[in-house]
């Protein structure tokens, strides 16, 4: 176990701080990259050494199935490894399976393995279209509700209090959400959000269940509490009763999942709701470069609102290192090919691949960069390693995991389970000091760990469950540990970091995403950027490109690249020279073209309309007059027709 002075090593006077302050409420209020996880998890492991609480009366909580594994292992390296670190849906799920068949003298409902089909049914029964990409924002929708504390009959007046971009009239949606209910239930089936309401419903009124559950948990923490919605504060507020032993930190500026309910609103408020509260603010950012930093402070402070507690200035810590880079591509193929290169000449300057990652704004970007890498010989699957399961020790396991199968009796903590059938093969609590011993240790524990990841996602997994996913891995040959590039969207890059980070597809329409027609999501968007950025160690490039692959539409760069590029940058917008040498030679002119930035239309609805998508629909008359008429100057200084000059001016 670790010993006490280092676990106060490495830390400085705020971050001590909050990681001594006695058992009650503490609050970190912090930006990225200035040491809120690390400083939860080294309070964690010092009130259990201290013997202050003890490791199985701790919960840490968080957000995505990753974050939570990610926890877990810093616990472990700290000798705090009894502690449970979950997602609030795999503490809930747990709880929930213990306290259910007492309260409800039922065996547990199970986990809907189809919701999809739920509410195509729901849809049908209320006269909605069934077709996918309905169905998909109705699920949405729904959730929303439901991690908002919304019932159906109170749809809508709550989505037009939330301005929820509804996509059919509210009342009908209201009644596809009533159906959905019914027939679930009918089913005897719970979803994920259920988890939370029974959970927090048996907590609110079965006072001996509280009673026996606030004797076995005694302190809470929460990472990322800037996203946690109004569902997931009632389940955590059922945790805690009338007691105060919760530490939470977070970062508003962080706040990336208000579209699905979550608000930094109990972050903000936490001193307010605690007063006695050691509340910490850090600002030291130890993760990035000061080139790094700037640029993040650059992003987020541009945001055009900045309540209080979002306005943290990181100061960088670390030594100077390049300055983030900026590229402009023709397509989205370049673009992707460029990235390849980029890697291909980190990796060769010693930059291990899998402390790079490539960062998109939606998960459909990344079948491009996956043909790049593959073309270019670049290992890229987040949890690569091809030879993983060809080790002899992790054969090893497989044999001893399948004989435990016949005996397994599905009462489950998997994770524990996997590990006592691994101590059969040699799996030890601490790991050994080094070499070959120690490698062995890590295939071991890398095992541990995917059963760890494997209940986050399917609570119900049992043992054969588990083989069974192994065996597709093993197949796939998507081996846990990677030794290859990070793809990733921006919402799953939270929370993590590399020397390394490619953000791509930095054009309107992508970030900010086309449906952000707010100014609250907008705001969101950048937001997303701000994560982005500030994943990143050393290295940092962004990049976009002006048309997408196999398509000649015309996309411009985001405007939140305004007042990135520095004006004496490549791709800085093109001074008045380079912009005729760049102009593209007019062939036959194409017609129709948008009227207010020219480019020329292809999908009959934008030609109907008379402006591309990526044009506001509200541009003020004399703004467009000034344009025209700048457009012909333009096109008469440089002898060519007035179709070819675009502007790039940001128009909104
Ligand atoms: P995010 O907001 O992105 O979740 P965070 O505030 O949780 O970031 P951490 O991930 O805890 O930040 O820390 C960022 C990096 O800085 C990690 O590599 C961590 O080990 C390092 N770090 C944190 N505090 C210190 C310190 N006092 N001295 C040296 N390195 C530190
Ligand atoms: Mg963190």
């Amino acid at each position: 176990m670790a010993d006490q002075p280092r676990l106060l090593e490495g830390l400085d006077p705020e971050q001590r701080q909050a990681v001594i302050a006695p058992r009650g409420p503490v609050c970190v209020l912090a930006g990225a990259g200035t040491g809120k996880t690390r400083t939860i998890t080294h309070r964690i492991a010092y009130l259990v050494q201290r013997g202050l609480v003890a490791p199985q009366q701790v919960l840490a909580v968080t957000f995505t199935a990753r974050a939570a594994g990610e926890m877990r292992s810093r616990l472990r390296a700290l000798g705090a490894a009894g502690v449970q670190a979950q997602t609030f849906h795999a503490a809930a799920f747990r709880q929930l399976r213990y306290f259910w068949p007492r309260v409800h003298d039922t065996p547990m409902w199970q986990l809907t393995d189809n919701k999809f089909r739920l509410v195509v049914q729901a849809a049908n029964k209320v006269g909605l279209s069934t077709e996918k990409e309905d169905v998909r924002d109705l699920a949405g929708e729904i959730e929303w509700a439901k991690a908002s504390l919304v019932g159906p009959e109170q749809y809508p007046a709550a989505a037009a209090a939330a301005g929820r971009d509804v996509p059919v009239p509210p009342e009908q949606l209201s009644k596809a959400f009533a159906a959905y209910e019914q027939l679930k239930n009918r089913a005897q089936a719970l979803d994920f959000d259920d988890l939370l309401l029974h959970i927090a419903a048996i907590l609110e009124d079965q006072p001996d269940v509280a009673e026996e559950f606030r004797s076995r948990y005694r302190s809470f923490v929460v990472d990322e509490y800037q996203d946690v919605n109004p569902l997931q504060q009632r389940v955590l507020d059922a945790w805690l009763g009338n007691r105060d032993d919760l530490t939470v930190v977070g970062d508003a500026n962080q706040t990336i999942y208000s579209f699905a309910g979550a608000s930094p609103k109990w972050l903000i408020g936490f001193p307010r709701r605690f007063p006695e509260a050691t509340v910490v603010r850090l600002e030291r950012d130890y993760r990035s470069t000061p080139q790094v930093v700037a640029l993040a402070n650059q992003v987020i402070g541009a945001a055009r609102e900045r309540p209080a507690g979002t306005r943290l200035k990181l100061v960088g810590q670390r030594p100077d290192g390049p300055q983030p880079d900026f590229a402009e591509h023709e397509d989205e193929t370049q673009e992707a090919e460029a990235v390849a290169r980029g890697i291909a000449q980190l990796a060769k300057r010693g930059v291990p691949l899998s402390e790079i990652a490539v960062l998109f704004r939606v998960n459909a970007q990344s079948e491009v960069y996956e043909k790049a890498l593959a073309d270019a010989e670049i290992p890229y699957q987040v949890r690569g390693g091809e030879r993983f399961f060809a080790r002899a020790e992790v054969r090893q396991a497989m044999a001893a995991l399948r004989t435990a199968v016949a005996r397994d009796d599905g009462a489950q903590d998997l994770p524990a389970t996997v590990r006592d059938v691994l101590r059969e093969v040699g799996l030890t609590d601490e790991p050994p000091s080094g070499g070959a011993a120690r490698e062995r240790w890590e295939s071991l524990i890398a095992l541990v760990e995917l059963a760890e990841e494997l209940v986050e996602t399917v609570p119900e997994a049992d043992l054969a469950r588990y083989v069974a996913e192994l065996d597709a891995r093993a197949d796939s040959q998507h081996p846990p540990t990677v030794e290859g590039v990070t793809l990733a969207s921006l919402h799953a890059a939270k929370g993590l970091e590399w020397d390394a980070v490619f953000l791509v597809g930095l054009v309107e329409g992508t970030l900010p995403i086309q449906h952000a027609d707010t100014d609250a999501a907008i705001e969101e968007e950048r937001r997303l950027l701000y994560v982005g950025v500030t994943r990143a160690r050393e290295h940092l490039r962004l990049s976009w490109a002006l048309s997408r692959a196999g398509s000649r539409r015309f996309r411009r760069r985001s405007r939140f690249l305004h007042g990135l590029v520095p004006d004496d940058h490549p791709a800085a917008l093109p001074s008045r020279a380079k912009q005729r040498e760049q102009l593209p030679r007019p062939s036959k002119p194409v017609k129709p073209r948008c009227r207010i930035c020219g480019a020329p239309l292809v999908n009959t609805m934008d030609v109907k309309l008379g402006r591309c998508a990526d044009c506001p629909s509200d541009v003020d008359e004399d703004l467009l007059t000034q344009l025209k008429a700048w457009r012909s100057e333009r096109a008469r200084q440089l002898k060519v027709p007035a179709y070819v000059v675009f502007t790039d001016a940001t128009l909104t």
